[in-house]
């Protein structure tokens, strides 16, 4: 039985709260399923006895499924949770099992046809008239998601989707678990410090210690992310930086070390698995289906908008390939530039016109100072304040749980912090839910977030230090960290989680302009060796740097963005088109920099494939013109620590959550619809 403690609170306004979380040393993996399948068995129970019911209330329909949903999700989230930051070979197993019960369960309900004709029923009767809109769009919404799971289909054609829905869901947990593995698969004993010149301290110490776990002299590198990007940006030896290049962008794919890792066959059956789901639910293709759900209107009128971008931004792109071309021949005697040397040459290159080095930054940037830079930061704009929590178990040495208090000094909400790389957990940085935020008869269920980081971790120093792009990454999890625990809906089926996906994105990239804003730099900057601030010159230098290359990697996200669409929206059943080809021809038109012929990016692209990203990439872009745009409302002030701005963006978007169409939200607070030429001013492509 997974655990939770409860802690009531009284707010300073008289309304009754309580902050729940996970008792970490409570969770058991050997009874997982055993209690998953109790909680599934239940559920179909309760749907059984839901269609049994002759009429139905707001209460006994939505209430009694979200309480019973929250249940299931606080053993399975947890679970999920461990899998991805803390994964054992046994979690791992019991977790697949789980995908395929839950899986199956989900693919059930969704096509349960007598609670649908309860919601339809209940939609119809007297009560429904007197909800709020919020309640009204949970109605609606859920008729709309029963339709999209195909409970209108034949028989025949609902079992063949519950078949795909398991298939696809083992096949992405799969997906994910190959890049897990693949990450320890490659591994290079280096003896000779030599070797690793040019490669920043922090990284060399991590690969020192990797040698020293394995009683080995020397250093150990692999293909965890700091390690892969501190060799290809700063390893002046170029074979060094070939070699990882080739393994980290070949990893799991069958020019791997270990072919059975091999993801190419799985992105194939990813594909053909949910464009056959799509034409069974009546869509022309998997693209159209994701869009449903989506703010963005129609797939044509994204890539029209992608394809817009990648315009502007092509001559751009094309400038700053040609000064790094330049620069590698004149400066550093690279005749010819490699996939291997861009991330190299580029460092060298922004080092040599605005003297700005990541590792330069990151000695001014320790962890605790830039969580205390965002919270000041979040107090200044939102009033609202942060305050560590060392009494409230966590799963790891090291990971920190905050409680977050508004203006009127009411508790919001927690979150969990767990900001260091290691084995055995996902790469890259994500906020998940924890606890939803719900209203439980008078008493107010407050929302917990996990906010997860893959930084290096301090071996002595209790503090890691960061570069500015891993703060600048800080900034950006704490916006989704934010919009979950700043929500004040009283349902879970309007929390913050169910925004529509394009515009999920919205309030984190806001949240990074803040990161490049001087008198923020200072606030959060403690040199490791002097204690001092970051110095006037070194901010004007980073801020000066900030639009460098800034082009090349819009083409880049464009890249993926297109390819994402064109695999998922364009699918061909009968005469599918080998990805890669796919990929290859995108890139010949819209990249500028040299291609690395055997190149499998696909097969590490787990944002489309495992991470629920598949046809909604282009979000990343889409969410950007929202941010620019409501980040431009600060500047039109003058002030962008606006309070009063601030205020605004909180009740009309944070605070909403999915209560309302963001379309709305964004109205709300803007007075208009979203504009592309903030974004197009903000990236210099106007
Ligand atoms: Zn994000």
């Amino acid at each position: 039985m997974m655990k939770f403690e409860s802690q009531a609170i009284v707010q300073p306004s008289g309304t009754k709260a309580v902050l729940t979380y996970p008792i970490w040393e409570g969770f058991d993996v050997k009874t997982l399923i055993q209690e998953l399948s109790e909680y599934l068995k239940n559920g179909r129970a309760f749907a059984d006895a839901i269609a049994q019911k002759e009429s139905h209330t707001f209460a006994s329909l939505v209430l009694a499924g979200e309480e019973f949903g929250e249940e299931m999700r606080r053993l399975w989230g947890t679970a999920m949770h461990l899998s991805n930051v803390l994964q054992t070979d046994e979690l791992r197993e019991e977790c697949k099992k789980g995908t395929v019960l839950i899986s199956e369960y989900y693919s059930d309900m969704g096509q349960h046809e007598g609670m649908y004709r309860a919601y339809v029923a209940f939609k119809n009767a007297d009560e429904y008239q007197t909800l709020g809109s919020a309640e009204k769009k949970i109605i609606d919404d859920t008729i709309d998601d029963f339709k999209r799971s195909g409970v209108a289909l034949s028989p025949e054609k609902k079992a063949r989707l519950k078949t795909i829905n398991t298939t696809h869901a083992q096949l992405t947990e799969d997906f994910e678990n190959h890049l897990v593995d693949a990450q320890e698969v490659w591994a290079k004993h280096v003896v000779d410090a030599s070797v690793l010149v040019g490669i920043p301290n922090d990284a060399i110490a991590q690969m020192r210690t990797k040698a020293e776990e394995k009683k080995l002299p020397g250093y150990i590198l692999t293909l965890q992310q700091p390690v892969v990007f501190a060799v290809l940006e700063h390893a002046d030896n170029r074979q060094l930086r070939e070699e990882v290049f080739v393994m980290y962008n070949t990893r799991a794919s069958e020019l791997g070390p270990k072919p059975e890792l091999d993801n190419g066959p799985l992105i194939k059956e990813i594909l053909a698995s949910v464009d056959e789901k799509a034409k069974l639910l009546g869509f022309a293709n998997y693209a159209e289906l994701s869009l449903d759900t989506k703010m963005a209107p129609s797939v044509s009128e994204v890539l029209a908008f992608l394809e817009r971008l990648a315009a502007k931004s092509k001559d751009g792109a094309s400038r700053e390939y040609n000064a790094l071309v330049q620069f590698a021949a004149e400066k550093l005697g690279i005749a010819e530039l490699m996939p291997w040397d861009i991330g190299y040459v580029s460092e060298k290159l922004r080092l040599a016109e605005y003297n700005v080095s990541d590792e330069e930054l990151r000695s001014y940037f320790p962890s605790t100072k830039v969580f205390d830079g965002v919270f000041g930061l979040i107090g200044k704009i939102y009033g609202m304040r942060v305050e560590e929590d060392v009494n409230i178990s966590v799963w790891r040495n090291g990971v920190k749980f905050y409680r977050v208090y508004d203006a009127l000094n009411e508790l919001r909400g927690g979150f969990y912090a767990d900001l260091y790389a290691r084995e055995k957990k996902r790469g890259g940085a994500w906020m998940d839910d924890c606890i939803v935020r719900r209203k439980i008869g008078e008493v107010v269920q407050l929302p917990v977030a996990y906010l997860n980081c893959n930084f290096i971790e301090p071996k002595e120093e209790s503090d890691g230090y960061l570069t500015h792009a891993e703060v600048e990454t800080v900034f950006h999890e704490f916006g989704h960290v934010l919009h979950h625990v700043l929500g004040t809906t009283e349902y879970s089926s309007v929390g913050m989680m169910h925004v529509e996906w394009d515009a999920v994105e919205c309030p984190s990239q806001v949240m990074e302009n803040w990161c490049w804003d001087k008198d923020m730099l200072k606030s959060m900057s403690s040199n490791r060796e002097t204690g001092e601030v970051i110095p006037d010159e070194l901010c004007d230098r980073l801020i000066a740097a900030k639009y460098f290359q800034t082009a090349m990697a819009t083409a880049r996200q464009l890249e993926f963005a297109i390819v994402d669409l064109e695999l998922y929206g364009k699918y061909d059943p009968a005469n599918p088109r080998e990805p890669n080809e796919v990929l290859s021809e995108i890139r010949k038109r819209i990249r500028v920099t040299p291609i690395y012929s055997n190149d499998r990016f696909l097969t590490g692209f787990s944002h489309i494939f495992s991470g629920g990203y598949g046809a909604g990439y282009y979000s990343y872009k889409w969410a950007e013109v929202l941010a620019a745009d409501v980040f431009e409302t600060y500047m039109e002030t003058g002030n962008i620590f606006n309070p009063g701005i601030g205020a605004r963006f909180l009740t009309e978007v944070l605070e909403v959550g999915s209560a309302r169409p963001i379309m709305e939200s964004f109205k709300a607070f803007r007075g208009r619809e979203p504009s592309e030429d903030a974004l197009l001013r903000q990236t210099g492509l106007m």
